[in-house]
């Protein structure tokens, strides 16, 4: 027997759009109604006809079952990918705690009245001789835009302009001077002959024949995808293993089935590069998108996407809204990184979101990591997913790059203040002897102001949370889970040592350094400052990449996913800087960030070397990561979220209350407090890390629950309590589910 009763949300430009509203399913239709069908039904006292979308089926009835209305048809047509959409919209808003609105202008893209361009191409012309000259004149006068063309001519003679426009900054008027040159013509659609010959030789000479371990990994998915189970499907493989010639792979069956597909990919890792391979196999099959585009450009992507001229969109977090209507797979690539999780609201994860979504329309979900976050493992030993693992690097001359740990502490010991070891001066000297280059960076976290010990390598942590102690201005530390607080102490409290200080070293600093050390040295630096501008970050990757620096110095963005043949040293300055950010995430963090970095180090044909400094050459997570060994990292590591009770050995709900008037906010979060003690475990209110920007006070209450369900009920209680109080309506909130 089906379910009775349907749960809906009508149409999505009426202001009840934040409830459901339960009808009763009529006898006809209850074999035949599913969640996502749009249905007409009687509305409001007058009973005037509206449609609305099907959002659950229950059996179970909220009031007096006879007084329920019932559905009076179904629209025609099957379930749309729009009414997917809009329930992804109330799971995200369930889930997350949003408002509905919030929810369908994440899901929905915002329409814009953009005019319609036609689709251009850059068709390269000259021969090959014509284009290195050319390319070399440009790279003499400087002309660093058209060289980044002609350099990515030489690779595949003809490229979309809108990807060369997006990724690059090409634009016409940039192209107009090689064009006059002869060396390339831009075309535009109708002038096409056949658009996909030319780049069928570039797909020839790109492809590879995947190796045992690649082979079984996709026929395993796919076996599993043709007997309709669909289960999503961890693929555990080192970097350079060749997770990405999987999903071609995979991507190139769906295809054949007539079906779509997504790939997510850290926008950072987003590179020129990548998006080519995916071009040179699929062609004009494939879109992006990313954050340098514009919204109108973006917003095509989607009518693309909706009107079936693409079938496979690679991009951000939100490519997983693109509106294919027979979507047969998502791939989440690095599926480990923050960036997956929206900082607006709804706060929504694009794991947990994608699931659903492929749940909703039939899909399989394929996640890949070098260094998967502990949730998915977690999942992957219990068999909620599926689990492929590649340990073999794919390219025949390539090998995983050694690793060596110095102790910062000895250094000291032995009189070397600097945060230059001697063993990484000696690594660097013959580096740059050799003509090959060097990478080093610092894991800097947004607030990472703690204060450690450079005897014994010691931070001050909270003796209640496990954390580390923020630093603030006024001498004092303080524990932002619990509101612990002590003065700064003169000497260390586990050795003595009077070297007790905060931390801190920029990048600006270790460039400074670097160049005094290695005077005739070419130093590039990439940081938030230097990247700041649109195209900066491009420029300063691309300018390494061509050789034009010796030593490129950064943060952890330099060591994402990048691909440089000719680095064999990667240097990591102070590995433990992101071990003592304020979160119980920081340990994973930072092995992630290491393993990733060791990845960067002899990718071409040289061997590479990746140098750990640190004051804690003992933590697990840096010898895990000096050892390369995940399954020891997350052993240990889940044995200290089962410890302290931190996701995913337990649910935590974060609540973010924030106000201009202190006085309330304070007694407001007290009272939620108060109420919401009596029914769960509570921690908090406690000041945020950084208290008070642009005049908002903000305070965190953290609850701490076995599962999601019994969070979502706490989490609607809170929202119950804060609307009932006249004295809250000042304050906003904010809710955070992990
Ligand atoms: P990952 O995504 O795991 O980091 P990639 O798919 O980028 O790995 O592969 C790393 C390198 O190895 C790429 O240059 C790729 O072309 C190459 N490669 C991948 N699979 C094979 C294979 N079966 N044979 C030869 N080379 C391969
Ligand atoms: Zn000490
Ligand atoms: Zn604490």
């Amino acid at each position: 027997m089906r379910e009775q009763f349907a749960n809906i949300i009508i149409d999505i430009s009426h202001e009840s759009v934040d409830r459901l509203f339960q009808y009763r399913i009529p006898e006809g239709l209850r074999e035949s109604i599913q969640v996502g069908q749009q249905v007409y039904i009687p509305f409001g006292r007058g009973n005037s006809i509206r449609t609305g979308y099907v959002v659950e089926l229950t059996d179970e009835a909220e009031y007096d079952e006879h007084k329920l209305k019932e559905i009076a048809g179904v629209v025609p047509g099957s379930v749309s990918v729009q009414s997917q959409l809009i329930c992804l919209a109330w799971w995200m808003k369930e889930r997350y705690g949003s408002t509905m609105n919030q929810a369908l202008k994440t899901v929905l893209p915002v329409k814009k009245q953009v005019k319609e361009i036609p689709r251009r191409t850059i068709r390269l012309l000259a021969d090959e001789r014509t284009l290195k000259e050319a390319a070399e004149q440009a790279g003499r006068r400087g002309y660093k835009l058209q060289l980044r063309i002609l350099e990515a001519l030489k690779a595949n003679s003809v490229i979309p302009f809108e990807a060369a426009s997006a990724q690059l900054g090409a634009t016409t008027a940039s192209l107009k001077p090689l064009v006059q040159k002869g060396l390339l013509v831009l075309e535009e659609k109708q002038q096409y002959r056949n658009p996909l010959q030319a780049v069928e030789k570039g797909a020839e000479k790109q492809r590879v024949a995947l190796n045992e371990q690649q082979r079984r990994a996709a026929d395993e998915i796919w076996e599993d995808y043709l007997s309709g189970s669909r289960k999503t499907w961890l693929i555990h493989g080192i970097t350079g293993s060749g997770k990405t010639e999987v999903y071609m792979e995979l991507i190139s069956r769906v295809l054949e089935l007539g079906r779509q597909v997504i790939v997510l990919i850290p926008e950072i890792s987003l590179t020129w590069q990548t998006v080519m391979r995916f071009y040179g196999r699929f062609g004009d099959r494939v879109s992006v998108l990313n954050s340098r585009m514009s919204q109108g450009e973006r917003y095509d992507q989607y009518e693309r996407a909706r009107k079936g001229e693409i079938d496979i969109i690679i991009g951000p977090r939100s490519a997983l809204f693109a509106p294919f209507a027979h979507l047969g797979m998502i791939i989440i690539d690095e599926e480990h990184e923050n960036a997956y999780q929206s900082e607006l609201s709804p706060r929504y994860h694009a794991r947990e979101a994608a699931a659903c979504r492929a749940k909703l329309c039939g899909a399989s979900l394929i996640l890949g990591s070098a260094t998967p976050s502990l949730e998915s493992y977690a999942r992957a030993l219990k068999g909620e997913y599926g689990l492929c693992t590649l340990n073999i690097r794919a390219k025949a001359d390539s090998s995983l790059s050694k690793i060596e740990v110095v102790d910062l502490r000895r250094e000291l010991t032995q009189g070397n203040r600097s945060i230059f070891s001697r063993r990484l001066k000696e690594l660097m000297e013959e580096r740059l002897q050799a003509k090959e280059q060097i990478m080093l960076f610092i894991n800097r976290r947004g607030y990472a102001n703690f204060v450690s010990c450079r005897s014994c390598g010691e931070a001050l942590r909270c003796p209640h949370c496990d954390v580390t102690l923020t630093y603030h201005k006024n001498g004092r530390l303080m524990c932002h889970y619990c509101g612990y607080q002590v003065l700064v102490p003169k000497v260390c409290p586990s050795c003595g040592s009077p070297y007790i200080a905060p931390f801190g070293t920029g990048t600006q600093k270790i460039e400074e350094l670097t160049r005094e050390m290695f005077p005739a040295a070419r130093v590039l630096r990439m940081d938030l400052d230097t990247t700041s501008k649109k195209e900066g970050h491009q420029e300063i990757l691309s300018a390494f990449a061509r050789g034009e620096a010796d030593i490129l110095i950064g943060t952890q963005m330099i060591v994402k996913g990048h691909d440089f043949p000719r680095v064999t040293l990667v240097g990591a300055l102070a590995a433990d800087l992101s071990l003592y950010a304020p979160d119980y995430r920081c340990g994973e963090q930072t092995f992630d960030l290491l393993v990733q970095a060791a990845g960067r180090a002899g990718r071409g044909e040289r061997p590479g070397v990746a140098l750990i400094q640190t004051y804690q050459p003992d933590h697990y997570a840096i010898r895990a990561a000096a050892a390369q060994d995940y399954e020891e990292f997350y052993r240990q590591e889940m044995g200290y979220r089962r410890l302290m009770e931190y996701p995913p050995a337990a649910g935590l709900l974060t609540l973010q209350l924030s106000g201009k008037d202190e006085k309330i906010l304070e007694r407001e979060a007290a009272a939620l407090g108060a109420y919401l003690r009596e029914n769960c475990r509570l921690i908090g209110p406690v000041n945020a890390p950084v208290y008070k920007v642009n005049d908002i006070y903000r305070k965190f209450l953290y609850i701490k629950g076995e599962n999601y369900d019994i969070l979502i009920q706490i989490r609607k209680r809170a929202e119950q309590f804060l609307k009932e109080r006249e004295t809250a309506r000042s304050l906003s909130v904010q809710y955070d589910l992990t």
